[in-house]
C-alpha cells in the first residue's frame, strides 16, 4: 500500500483507519450479507448507522436540544438558496459579509429572493483579511446575518465570532466545522458540505434552531424546506446512505481521538509548523494577515509563477499532492484538515526548505 500526503481542499484526506474499517465492512457489513450501499434506507441496520452519526455529531459539537441536525444533499451550494428561502421574513432582507468566492456565491443566490446588504468586505485586499464587524453595520430590518467562517480558497478565518446580539447568525462552516469548538447556541443556522472534515462528498449537514423551521417562503420547493427534513428525520427521500456511514466512522474516529478540543490542539500545532516556516522564509510568503490565518487552509506564494509551478510539480514527485492553489488565486495552498497528519506537514516543511536552498 502506498498513500501520498494529500493536501487537497475537498474532497480531502480521510483517516486511514476509517478507510480500513470501510474496507472491512464493504462487501458484508457486519454479518448482514450486504454492503451499506445496498441496504434499504428504512431498514434497522441503516437506521442504526444514521442515528449513530447524528448522535456522534451532537456529542462532538455539544448541539443543544432545541437544534435539529439535518443530513441533506446538494452541497453547501444548495444551502446558498435554502437559507434565504427558509429565513426571509416579510422584508426579505439579509446582511452578508463578503470574505471571498464562496461568500459571493451565497450573496448572488440570496439576491434572487430578496434584498442583500453587503455590510463588510475584504475584497479590496484580495480577501487576505477578515473585516471587523460592529453592530453599527447591521441593518435593522435584516432577517439574518450571513458569514463564511473559514474561506477555503484564500486561507482566512474569523479570529473571533462577531457579536450579533439578538440577530440571527447564519454560518457557512464548510471548511472548519469540527476543527475547533464552536458554541452552536450562538448561531441560528450552521451548514457545511461534508467533504473536508466530515467524510466523502455527497452529504450536507445543516444544524438549525427549532424556531427557524416552518417559516419558509411559499415558493420554497419541498426539498429545500427545512421543515420537510426536520419532520422526517432527514428521511423524506433516500439519503446518501454510504456517505453518512462514512461520516459516522469519521465522527467515531474523532471521539476516540479526544473530540473537537483535541482536534484544535493538533490543528494549531500543524498550522504553526507551516506558518512559522513561512514567516522566516526568504523564498515563500504567506499573504494572509496574522490573526485571520486559517488553521485549515494555508496559502503561500513565491511571487514568481514559474517557480510556483516548479514547486508544485516537484512536490508531486515527492508524494506531496494537491498543493496547487485555487485556479482563481494561483500560488499554493496546503489544506490540513483534521485527518491530515502532523507527519505530512513536517514532510512539506522539509521539502520547502530543500526547495528554498535550491531555488532561493
Ligand atoms: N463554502 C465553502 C467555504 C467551501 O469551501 C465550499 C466548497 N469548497 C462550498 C461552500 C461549496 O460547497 P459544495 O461543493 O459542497 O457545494
Amino acid at each position: 500500500m502506498s498513500r501520498c500526503f494529500n493536501f487537497s481542499a475537498g474532497p480531502a484526506t480521510l483517516p486511514l483507519e476509517v478507510l480500513q474499517q470501510a474496507q472491512v465492512d464493504l462487501v458484508d457489513f457486519r454479518g448482514t450479507g450486504m454492503s451499506v450501499m445496498e441496504m434499504s434506507h428504512r431498514g434497522k441496520d441503516y437506521m442504526t448507522i444514521h442515528q449513530n452519526a447524528e448522535r456522534n455529531l451532537r456529542v462532538l459539537m455539544d448541539i443543544p436540544e432545541n437544534y435539529k441536525v439535518l443530513f441533506l444533499q446538494g452541497g453547501a451550494s444548495t444551502q446558498f438558496a435554502a437559507i434565504p428561502l427558509n429565513l426571509f421574513g416579510a422584508n426579505r432582507s439579509a446582511d452578508y459579509v463578503n470574505t471571498g468566492a464562496w461568500s459571493k456565491k451565497a450573496i448572488a443566490e440570496a439576491q434572487r429572493f430578496g434584498t442583500v446588504q453587503v455590510i463588510a468586505s475584504s475584497e479590496d485586499r484580495n480577501f487576505t483579511y477578515i473585516p471587523t464587524l460592529t453592530s453599527s453595520l447591521y441593518s435593522a430590518d435584516a432577517d439574518y446575518i450571513h458569514i463564511t467562517s473559514n474561506n477555503t480558497i484564500y486561507g482566512t478565518c474569523y479570529p473571533t465570532l462577531p457579536d450579533v446580539g439578538n440577530m440571527t447568525l447564519v454560518c457557512d462552516m464548510s471548511s472548519d466545522i469540527l476543527s475547533k469548538p464552536y458554541d452552536v447556541s450562538k448561531f441560528g443556522v450552521i451548514y457545511a458540505g461534508a467533504q473536508k472534515n466530515i467524510g466523502p462528498s455527497g452529504l450536507t449537514i445543516v444544524i438549525v434552531r427549532d424556531d427557524l423551521i416552518g417559516n419558509a417562503l411559499d415558493i420554497t420547493p419541498s426539498m429545500l424546506n427545512f421543515q420537510t427534513h426536520a419532520d422526517s428525520g432527514s428521511m423524506f427521500n433516500t439519503p446518501p446512505c454510504f456517505t453518512i456511514y462514512m461520516a459516522g466512522l469519521v465522527l467515531d474516529w474523532m471521539l476516540r481521538n479526544g473530540g473537537v478540543e483535541a482536534m484544535e490542539v493538533r490543528n494549531k500545532e500543524k498550522a504553526a509548523l507551516l506558518y512559522s516556516f513561512l514567516d522566516q522564509s526568504t523564498l515563500f510568503n504567506a499573504p494572509v494577515e496574522g490573526d485571520a490565518r486559517s488553521i485549515m487552509n494555508t496559502t503561500f506564494v513565491t511571487g514568481d509563477e514559474a517557480l510556483d509551478k516548479l514547486f508544485i510539480s516537484q512536490a508531486e514527485a515527492n508524494n506531496l499532492r494537491g498543493l496547487k492553489g485555487h485556479r482563481s488565486v494561483g500560488g499554493m495552498r496546503a489544506s490540513i484538515y483534521n485527518a491530515f497528519t502532523k507527519e505530512g506537514v513536517e514532510k512539506l516543511v522539509e521539502f520547502m526548505k530543500d526547495f528554498e536552498r535550491s531555488n532561493g
